[in-house]
């Protein structure tokens, strides 16, 4: 027994996937086709996956935004968590990588919750504010590119409902943002991310060490 986060080795990591995981024929099938590309390791991890699901269907999430999709596992897990009325924003400037989560989309029969926005989603998230609906989303996935996780993170925060969570991915950057001689620009944006969040009190904030970091931040009231 520890007071400290148990490191996993590989063994643990699998028996955490066979007892932890229930990941859905579809989502299975499209990770292993998204594993033969190059870019692979920006989808999530497995049980990442299961997270989100669990906290979304915690939550009772009708309204969600992604920023970020790549070729859709995260997507797919949050409209499956979605109800059938359920709506997920998802942001991406990549036409060729969404074309393949389109695809599990369709075949899960969730591409009807599912709004693709291919453009900056700067861009999408600015639209959304102009058209009046801040407040009016429950949960948001930032998964995009790291130096704009702040401009994404104070748009989506307008976009919350009091009470709405914001997921935030890679807050750990395989332990980068501990490391002073990293100073990358991706690195630096994170741990400047993390340190602002950690000291912003318009938030409740939970960072968990789950995959590459994942930070939780709840809209106050
Ligand atoms: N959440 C995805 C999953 O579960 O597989 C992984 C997302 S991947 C780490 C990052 C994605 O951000 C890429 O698909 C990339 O095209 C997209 N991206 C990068 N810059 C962007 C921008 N300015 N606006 C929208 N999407 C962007
Ligand atoms: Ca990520």
């Amino acid at each position: 027994m520890s007071r400290k986060t148990l490191p996993l080795d590989a063994r643990l990591s699998d028996y955490l996937l066979s007892v932890g995981v229930r990941e859905p024929e579809l989502a299975r099938a499209l990770r292993e086709e998204t594993t033969g590309r190059p870019e692979s390791n920006m989808q999530i991890a497995p049980e990442q996956g299961q997270f989100l699901d669990f906290l979304i269907r915690a939550l009772g999430v009708r309204r969600a935004i992604e920023v970020g999709v790549y070729t859709g596992y995260s997507a797919l897990i949050t409209a499956l968590a979605l109800p059938a009325d359920g709506e997920l924003i998802a942001c991406d400037i990549n036409p060729e990588w969404t074309a393949i989560g389109q695809r599990y989309w369709r075949q899960a029969g969730v591409a009807d919750r599912i709004r693709l926005h291919l453009r900056p989603a700067q861009d999408t998230l600015n639209a959304l504010i102009g058209a009046g609906e801040s407040g009016r989303f429950d949960f948001a996935f930032i998964d995009a590119d790291k130096e704009g996780y702040p401009d994404y993170f104070e748009a989506c925060l307008k976009l919350m409902r009091p009470g709405g969570v914001i997921a935030v991915d890679n807050t750990l950057w395989s332990g980068h943002v501990a490391n002073p001689a990293v100073q990358d620009a991706d690195t630096a944006a994170l741990r400047a991310f993390n340190a602002t969040r950690h000291a912003d009190s318009r938030v409740d904030l939970c960072l968990l060490p789950v995959a590459d970091g994942l930070t939780l931040l709840r809209k106050r009231a």
